[in-house]
């Protein structure tokens, strides 16, 4: 008979651990949430009680001002939860403090990753493959076509068009958690020492980056500074502040955006990107497929993105899988 781990349902708003009266990610406020990482769609505020990794918390805490009990859980370290759940916190690869979420109940195990990516990441430790029985995986680019290319690529084609640019700065739109921070790291890498600008908007979490000991180097607010001085330089603001009013006190922008949607041409269309950077923080095709293999779990729970494409593959190989009908995942998170 195939198990049907019933203790663990998922709903809408998020998965329900019936046991342990704890909801993993939940998109509404509840009294013991499991939160895998800081992105709007899986961290709320208005918890009860909040387990997570220290990092995780210290972002809800900026995002959402605190508030409710926090149980902090460092990687590798396990918490009894009510009803006889053991829950155990691995890394994710996602962004800082993300975590996939093992489960363990009536002896069957569960993983559940949040979102993932297998990409080397200066900012966080990389994503862990842990044996499970059910291993509910994200979907955000769950069909063949999303193939990221090799971030240096899309550094390199960044630090050209700075240097082509003659007169005009390279203003690169990217979200305000992990993203920002990961491009300004591989900036680093590739040798670029020169300070980075930055929107308002990104500086906060950037010093909390740097807080919890991820080194980003020179970081200076781009508000202030005369337009001359940013000729030739790079600029880092959220994605909605591309085309605003803001942009326009910059030296003649080259708009780039680094998203795993830039691989659609239409996207970069939309918000009149000339630069599109194909820099993701979650798995592409090849990877979702790659983990399902390595970790061979007896069921594929498939969630948050493109279902049907994984699913169909999962059943082409043999694979029990389902996809979960969840609502309230939205890209803040690409
Ligand atoms: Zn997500
Ligand atoms: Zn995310």
């Amino acid at each position: 008979m195939a198990p049907n781990f019933s203790w663990l349902r998922p709903h809408p708003h998020g998965l329900c651990i019936g046991p342990a009266g704890a909801w993993i990610d939940p998109s509404q406020p509840a009294e013991l949430a499991l939160v895998t990482h800081g992105h709007a769609d899986h961290a709320r505020g208005g918890h009860g009680r909040t387990v997570a990794t220290p990092e995780t918390l210290a972002i809800m805490g900026l995002r959402y001002g605190g508030g409710g009990d926090e149980v902090p859980v460092a990687y590798g370290e396990t918490v009894d939860l009510p009803g006889a759940v053991r829950a155990t916190f691995v890394p994710a690869g996602h962004v800082l403090g993300s975590a996939q979420i093992l489960l363990e109940h009536a002896g069957e195990r569960v993983v559940v990753t949040g979102d993932y990516k297998r990409r080397p990441d200066p900012t966080c430790p990389p994503f862990q493959a842990v044996p499970c029985d059910v291993f509910v995986t994200e979907a955000t680019f769950g069909l063949p076509v999303f193939r990221h290319p090799p971030i240096a690529e899309e550094m390199a084609r960044l630090l050209a068009a700075r240097e082509t640019g003659e007169g005009r700065c390279v203003l690169v739109g990217a979200y305000a958690l992990g993203k920002a921070q990961r491009v300004i790291a591989e900036l680093r890498r590739a040798g670029h020492s020169d300070p980075v600008y930055l929107h308002g908007a990104l500086e906060r979490m950037c010093r909390l980056y740097e807080e919890l000991g991820v080194d980003l180097g020179d970081l200076r607010l781009a508000a202030g500074m005369p337009k001359g001085a940013l000729e030739g330089q790079i600029v880092l603001c959220p994605p909605s502040a591309l085309n605003d009013r803001w942009s326009r006190r910059l030296p003649d922008p080259i708009t780039a955006m680094a998203s795993g949607w830039m691989r659609v041409r239409q996207r970069a269309r939309q918000r009149n990107v000339e630069l599109p950077l194909v820099i993701s923080d979650h798995a592409d095709w090849d990877e979702l497929t790659a983990t399902i293999t390595e970790v061979n779990p007896t069921e594929t729970w498939i969630t948050h993105g493109r279902e049907d494409a994984l699913l169909r593959w999962c059943e082409l190989n043999q694979r029990r899988a389902r996809a979960l009908a969840m609502v309230g995942y939205e890209d803040e998170d690409d």
